[in-house]
């Protein structure tokens, strides 16, 4: 099966900026109910929407304070175990992060190590790729950051 997963945070100064489960050095942050991981959370939806089980909204709301803050490794390890429960497991995630500032490249490398052991899955199944705006649009602008996932799930 295949899964997608969108999402999108606010940007602001005085905020910090968490994408794959790295801290990066950034002007502007996430402003979030949890800890704004864009790209976590687009995986996220992905793992769930290969098995139609819902969206992150739904599992974790924004409403609860049990959530506020949170640790999106946390939050994605706890979809994989829902994803476990199914009988299922995960063949490769494929992904793209919109930002206009910092350049991602020297840290992709430690994102996708980071996603893979939070998995269980070999680094070589997590691809994550970084793109800018081309200053158009709330990316562009530096309003906000945008992530996209694809994710393959197979029946064990
Ligand atoms: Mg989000």
């Amino acid at each position: 099966m295949i899964g997608f997963g969108y999402d999108v945070h606010k940007l602001a100064p005085g905020e910090s900026l968490i994408l794959g489960g790295i801290t990066l050095e950034s002007r502007l942050g996430t402003v979030a109910h949890s800890d704004g991981d864009v790209l976590l959370h687009a995986i996220m939806d992905a793992l769930l929407g290969a098995l139609s089980l819902g969206d992150i909204g739904l599992h974790f709301p924004d409403t609860k304070d049990e959530w506020r803050g949170a640790d999106s490794i946390a939050m994605l390890k706890q979809v994989m175990r829902l994803v476990s429960a199914e009988g299922a497991h995960v063949v490769n995630i494929d992904s793209t992060v919109v930002l206009e500032a910092p350049r991602l490249r020297p840290h992709i490398e430690s994102m996708r190590e980071r996603i893979a052991d939070a998995i269980g899955l070999d680094v070589k199944r997590v691809s994550i790729k970084a793109t800018t705006s081309e200053r158009l649009g709330f990316v562009g602008r530096e309003e906000g950051v945008a992530a996209y996932a694809v994710v393959q799930v197979e029946y064990d």
